[in-house]
């Protein structure tokens, strides 16, 4: 027999398995003995009270064996002889995508611009060590796209439970820990994530894909509006009838190739702020109500969201036991993002904390129509280069400083290891930015209760949260409407923001090629 019951444990008791088999015997008044097996359905933490809870769903197996359902890759087919798709950028959207046609029939071809997923990481440690930003390998560019070097956070706002469990079943089945399956809030890890990439690139090829680094596009063939092919740096053409762009929100090349080849793209709102980092021990003291977390809680998250005058001031991409990233893509910008190991066990918390633009806050870059926002992006992030000291120092300033206006006197070591220089920020936002976010930090050290802290230090600008651009796109056929057989995907394209949903947008674009 099974039985499933939801109970509330303390994190004790959630994480020993003896302790769990005797609250659970106790809970259904069954002997121990009786009990084969108790499986962990879901996970979350309850922080709401002092004495903190683990929240549980749990099947029991009663009497009967307990089989571990393996999760098994689907049945990917051989399509070395395949008609062919081009799919353009081999982050998430570009690799489920790649994957989806495989499973369908269909052979792909990825064009990917950075390096493969190890030889990246010598490009990120040149940004921290000799401030040396190669255009084509950084931490948004490269095998695996943006998210490879990140926290690996796997939630999204998707309501689609469907889509997303398949995600995370491929995730496990290159090679994530089953447990993402379990948590509420999972994720993977800086350190996880290129082996589950390089997993995913081996998988394609295996089965007659093919897929292609240091190959970057740079032209689109299009012939009586209809897609045919794409032109690359390194002078190799590839054909097809098919091609899914899935190039991210930082391709800016992209964006001005489509704007100037006359094919519709469109400004769309985004947020901007900066980055802000605590101890961990503060933020679990604050989320957890305690001196020190002990050794079964995880590193404490928070999110907030607060509104100021109209616009929405709120945490993103939220990185505990993390570290803040230097994520610039050109020469000549600074931008910040945060990561975190899978043990979240850094000394360091990090949040953007951004505020949301509208088409409006565009105007004063009218001039670049739909590249508006990358304007106003760029400005900002060119700024901050020059005012740190045109390397890849990020511009800093202590939190109450911050709130207060005033340059401050020194800035603590920080996880950002390319350094910082402490600048006041009104000199870099645009006011209603900076003013924005002095009212919404303060509205935060109000809830939370010691946030507000001048030992908290603002890394700035976090400007890539999501695309400043749109490429429209037919809500059924998911073409672009101008030309046929081109699929506008993922983030880059305005239908994603994040891991999972980029993964799901990669499927549904393969999906509309196979005629699902
Ligand atoms: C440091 C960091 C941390 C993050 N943390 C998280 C997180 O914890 N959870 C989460 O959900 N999201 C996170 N994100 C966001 C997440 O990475 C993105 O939402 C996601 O990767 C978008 O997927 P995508 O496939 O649409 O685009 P991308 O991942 O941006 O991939 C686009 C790919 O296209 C390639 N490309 C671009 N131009 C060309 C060209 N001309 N020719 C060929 N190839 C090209 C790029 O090199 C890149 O590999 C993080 C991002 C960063 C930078």
């Amino acid at each position: 027999m099974q039985k499933e019951i939801n109970i509330q444990v303390s994190p004790e008791v959630a994480a020993t398995s003896q302790l769990l088999l005797q609250k659970v015997s106790t809970n259904i008044s069954i002997p121990k003995k009786d009990i084969n097996h108790v499986q962990i359905l879901k996970r979350s933490v309850d922080a709401r009270q002092k004495n903190i809870k683990i929240n549980l769903r749990l099947r029991i197996f009663i009497g009967e064996a307990f089989q571990e359902q393996e999760i098994t890759l689907p049945n990917y087919k051989d399509v070395s002889n395949a008609r062919e798709v081009i799919i353009v950028g081999a982050g998430p959207a570009g690799l489920f995508a790649a994957l989806r046609l495989i499973e369908g029939g269909l052979k792909p071809i990825v064009l990917e611009r950075g390096k493969d997923v190890k030889a990246r990481r010598r490009d990120l440690v040149s940004i921290i060590r000799e401030a040396e930003v190669n255009p084509d390998s950084n931490y948004c560019f490269g095998e695996g796209g943006a998210g490879t070097y990140s926290d690996g956070k796997l939630y999204t706002r998707s309501k689609k439970k469907g889509d997303v469990r398949k995600i995370l079943n491929l995730f496990v089945g290159f090679g994530a820990t089953d447990q993402i399956l379990v948590e509420a809030h999972p994720h993977i890890g800086t350190n996880k994530l290129p082996s589950i990439i390089s997993a995913m690139r081996e998988k394609i090829i295996e089965h007659g894909g093919e897929v292609h680094f240091n190959t970057k596009v740079i032209d689109f063939k299009i012939k009586n509006n209809a897609f045919e092919g794409v032109k690359t740096k390194n002078g190799t053409n590839f054909n097809a009838k098919n091609m899914i762009l899935a190039t991210g929100h930082s391709a800016r090349d992209i964006f001005e190739l489509l704007y100037f080849k006359g094919i519709e793209i469109e400004a769309k709102p985004f947020a901007l702020g900066v980055r802000v980092e605590h101890t961990q021990r503060l933020i679990d003291k604050i989320q957890y109500k305690c001196e020190d977390r002990g050794a079964f809680l995880p590193a404490a998250p928070y999110a907030i969201v607060k509104q100021v005058e109209g616009r929405g001031v709120y945490s993103f991409c939220m990185c505990p036991g993390g570290v803040i990233a230097p994520c610039a893509t050109n020469p000549g910008e600074v931008v910040t993002n945060g990561w975190s190991p899978s043990r979240r066990d850094r000394d360091t918390s990090n949040s953007g904390i951004v505020v949301e633009l509208t088409l409006k806050d565009f105007a004063p870059y009218a001039k670049f129509g739909p590249l508006a926002g990358v304007a106003l992006q760029k400005s900002i992030e060119q700024k901050a280069w020059h005012l740190a000291g045109e390397t890849q120092k990020v511009p800093a300033q202590r939190l109450v400083d911050f709130v207060e206006g005033k340059q401050s006197k020194d800035i603590p070591e920080t996880s950002y290891k390319a350094g910082t220089t402490s600048i006041e920020m009104g000199k870099l936002l645009p006011s209603f930015i900076h003013e924005s976010l002095k009212a919404g930090f303060k509205s935060f050290g109000e809830s939370m209760k010691g946030y507000l802290t001048n030992e908290a230090v603002i890394h700035a600008p976090e400007s890539r949260t999501s695309s400043p651009v749109r490429i429209p796109r037919d809500k059924q056929t998911l073409e672009h409407p101008q030309v046929k057989g081109f699929y506008p995907c993922g983030e880059g394209a305005g239908y994603a923001g994040g891991i999972i949903s980029a993964a799901i947008d990669g499927e549904k674009c393969a999906e509309r090629i196979l005629g699902i």
